[in-house]
């Protein structure tokens, strides 16, 4: 690998990544998503359990992950990490479960109503305490979708009410949690993980880092710039940027890829979520780049998440050429519908492959 302090402009090879945060979906949808992804570039996996019904249970999660390895192309080396959704309800035993099986890398807690599909989350944490004691004993980490979800906060301020509000109870009421806060998109949040203790740690998607919210309304409405948590402030966006180049080992990568069919983001009342999957390191690459930091790129992408998960750092290794490539302007989803990728019909300037 080059050396991190000066990666050459023309290219470089790097670790291959891991993905601490996708939205695989099921079925024929499932099968596109795997059929986009690029071979032999993201490694693991982190699956979130969102569907419909939710993955509640280490049962469904071992069944939902047999349907990925039966859905995946021979050649896609990915290994899923598997997730199981919090309710009010899941019981401490879950978790014991979850942990024997050595298949569940994390749970995931949505706040009720946050977004898609998360109206079987939380709606009171004293309900969940007792689990979240239990999974700091066993030593499976908690991932949070950071939002209140009080209709009267407004949309821009549900991260940083979360982290002010809610984010400290957690920590206090099961000590030594491993928390990942999740897509953060705030310099509130950037800030509390950098603060916090060892075991508190965020991912950061490529959206967040590029753009701030006036993408939203450039021209006209852009319905594929909308995701969960949405995109915040130019203040908060270079708190992020400042996050990565600081080059603390509590940031890294989760792309947080979460497609929608076309129909279902162009509508009267269209989907969160930005599908980043196909094209996800060149992104960030994109990102560091226009960051000045791009020699932060290989330990935010490769190593500070494996070694929060701590899962062994990946030693295959993908290339990274100054290579432009233009992102399709749709891809084909699930049965007779599409999907617009993240930065469709822009022309990028990196291309990254599996090294030979
Ligand atoms: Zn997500």
């Amino acid at each position: 690998m080059a050396d991190a302090t000066s990666l050459p402009s023309a290219g470089f090879t790097m670790p291959r990544p891991d993905d601490f945060h996708l939205h695989l979906r099921d079925g024929p949808e499932m099968a596109s998503v795997l059929g986009h992804m690029p071979r032999g570039v993201m490694h693991r996996v982190l699956i979130m359990p969102n569907l419909q019904p939710p993955v509640t249970t280490t049962e469904q999660a071992l069944a939902y992950r047999a349907r990925i390895l039966e859905a995946k192309p021979a050649d896609l080396d990915i290994e899923p990490l598997m997730t199981l959704y919090l309710t009010d309800k899941t019981p401490p035993e879950e978790i014991d479960a979850a942990v024997d099986s050595g298949a569940i890398a994390a749970v995931k807690l949505y706040p009720a109503g946050a977004t898609t599909n998360s109206d079987s989350g939380v709606t009171d944490y004293d309900l969940v305490m007792p689990t979240l004691r239990r999974m700091a004993e066993r030593g499976l980490p908690l991932c949070i979708h950071g939002e209140v979800t009080d209709p009267s906060v407004d949309v821009f301020e549900r991260e940083a009410a979360f982290v002010s509000e809610r984010l400290p109870l957690v920590l206090a009421a099961a000590p030594g949690l491993r928390i990942v806060l999740e897509h953060i998109t705030t310099r509130a949040a950037a800030e509390f993980v950098a603060s916090a203790g060892p075991n508190v740690a965020a991912t950061i998607t490529p959206q967040h880092l590029l753009f701030n919210r006036n993408e939203l309304f450039r021209g006209g409405l852009r319905p594929h710039m909308y995701c969960l948590p949405i995109l915040k402030t130019e203040d908060d966006r270079a708190a992020l940027i400042d996050a990565v180049r600081s080059g603390s080992p509590k940031f890294f990568l989760g792309t947080d890829s979460a497609p929608h069919a076309r129909g279902r983001k162009e509508s009267d009342c269209g989907c969160a979520g930005i599908y980043s999957a196909h094209t996800a390191l060149e992104a960030y690459a994109l990102a560091f780049e226009r960051a000045g930091c791009i020699d932060r790129l290989p330990a935010f992408a490769s190593q500070h998440g494996a070694d929060f998960y701590k899962v062994s750092r990946n030693t295959a290794e993908v290339t990274v050429s100054r290579k432009a490539r233009t992102v399709p302007a749709e891809l084909s989803f699930g049965e007779d519908c599409v999907v617009v990728p993240f930065l469709a019909g822009q022309e990028l300037p990196w291309t990254v492959e599996a090294t030979a």
